[in-house]
């Protein structure tokens, strides 16, 4: 998809809050600093939509990007981050798992990894969550250009391993810094819609 056109339409923090649209969504998952910001910008041609609010310690919301008119992307905040408060957790998990389990435009959730090492037990984590409720998921494997060429398949191997990926899947080696896997990831998008 050549994206012209995507803003941010609204940050929700409870399902009255959710757009009011039967268009396709598609979520976004990762521990902080993974490099999700980067994932969506490079995804939507643009340098900084995706970054103020995901920080860690700002507010925890579910932010949706309206994209052509098509389809949304919602970013979820990112997981992992150590100086997150007991109670503030609790609210993420629950804001999280409401959305994924009642959302009936959820098509699948990109669960943004880094190529480089195993997926963290965190990765691994959510991903069981999400396949212990069947949602389909594509994962983005993403830093590739910090490694030789050579080297993405083993590592890719180990990803999988790690996660015990279900090969009903997507998974995209991935880089926001050359591009790498951009048209596959708009691919598995289009095919989930
Ligand atoms: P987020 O916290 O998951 O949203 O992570 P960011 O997108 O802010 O990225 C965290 C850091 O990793 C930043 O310094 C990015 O420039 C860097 N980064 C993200 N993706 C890539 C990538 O594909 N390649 C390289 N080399 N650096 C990346």
């Amino acid at each position: 998809m050549k994206v012209n056109n995507a803003e941010i339409v609204i940050s929700a923090v409870k399902p009255e809050q959710y757009p009011d649209s039967s268009l396709p969504e598609f979520a976004l998952a990762g521990r902080s600093n993974v490099g999700k910001s980067s994932f969506i910008n490079k995804m939507l041609n643009r340098k900084a939509l995706a970054r103020i609010s995901s920080k860690p310690g700002k507010t925890q919301t579910l932010n949706f990007y309206i994209i052509e008119d098509s389809l949304y992307f919602v970013d979820v905040p990112g997981y992992g981050y150590a100086k997150v408060s007991k109670t503030e957790r609790a609210a993420w998990g629950k804001m999280i798992e409401t959305y994924i389990t009642t959302r009936k435009q959820l098509k699948a959730v990109i669960l943004i990894v880094d190529l480089r090492h195993p997926p963290s037990a965190d990765d691994r984590m959510m991903y069981d969550f999400l396949k212990h409720y069947q949602i389909p998921c594509i994962v983005i494997a993403t830093k590739a250009d910090k490694i030789p060429k050579g080297k993405w398949q083993k590592h890719l191997k180990i990803t999988k391993e790690t996660l015990e990926f279900d090969p009903h899947d997507d998974i995209i080696i991935f880089s926001s810094e050359t591009g790498e896997g951009k048209d596959a990831a708009w691919q598995a998008i289009s095919r989930k819609m």
